[in-house]
């Protein structure tokens, strides 16, 4: 499998203080990759980074061997990288089929495909995603960012604030979509179990440095150390 997502050596922060730190990681075509970590390892800001919000201090991203600009949303948007922040940026008091048709859904059959990953919305269309549940609010938000049909999917904390029946079919709607389309997925969570359930690796961050990463069989064994050393309460 060719490498879509390369990250090499990134350096990102706020003012003085650096929030990630030198990290490394790749994701491979079809590829689940977690990135998990307590709060404030360095999750949201390495995403942050690799969309460009944040600008780099140093390192490079690189999606399907180019090198994508640094500090420049658009380049990372043009380079194939979508982003589902944490708050899942919709526009709550538009519609569901407003929120899709600015992300680019204009025709019926691009609505099919979005009733076809997330059947719910169909009934939900002409309702306000202010007033959506949490569950189906993350599934507009998912379903917005495919629309611009990504090389690169990253999800900032999916699961915050939904039951865990909820999370666990988005999880393997994430999960089902790499093996088919061959996407690359970013999934940023503190939920260690979630998290690998559907991803093939994962990377642990701690201090804004990748600590700890392998297979998921290696981070299932290694889970005594991982939860007592780099996950759940400080
Ligand atoms: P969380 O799950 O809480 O989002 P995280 O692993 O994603 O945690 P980050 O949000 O990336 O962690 O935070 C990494 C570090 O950067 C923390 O020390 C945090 O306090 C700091 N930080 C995050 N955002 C800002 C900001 N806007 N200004 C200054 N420091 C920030």
């Amino acid at each position: 499998m060719s490498t879509v997502l390369s990250v090499d050596n990134l350096s990102a922060g706020y003012g003085r203080a650096l929030a990630v730190r030198d990290v490394s990681f790749e994701v491979k075509e079809g590829e689940v990759v977690a990135l998990l970590g307590r709060n404030g390892a360095g999750k949201t800001s390495t995403l942050l980074t690799l969309s460009g919000i944040l600008k780099a201090r140093g390192g490079t991203v690189s999606v399907g061997g180019r090198v994508v600009a640094p500090g420049r949303p658009y380049a990372a948007t043009k380079a194939g990288i979508a982003h589902v922040p944490e708050e899942r940026a919709l526009f709550s008091g538009l519609t569901v089929r407003e929120n899709l048709i600015i992300a680019g859904a204009r025709g019926k059959s691009e609505l099919a495909e979005v009733y076809e990953l997330f059947p719910e919305l169909e009934r939900l269309i002409d309702r306000r995603a202010g007033l959506l549940s949490g569950g189906e609010q993350q599934m507009l938000a998912l379903a917005r960012a495919l629309r611009q049909r990504p090389k690169v999917l990253m999800v900032d904390e999916m699961s915050l604030g939904l039951a865990p029946l909820i999370c666990a079919r988005l999880v393997s709607i994430l999960r089902g979509l790499a093996d088919t389309t061959g996407i690359a997925v970013v999934l940023v969570e503190q939920h260690l179990e979630l998290a690998l359930e559907a991803a093939d690796r994962g990377y642990v961050l701690r201090h804004g440095s990748v600590v700890m990463s392998g297979t998921r069989d290696d981070l299932l064994l290694r889970r005594a150390e991982l939860e007592s050393s780099y996950l759940g309460g400080a």
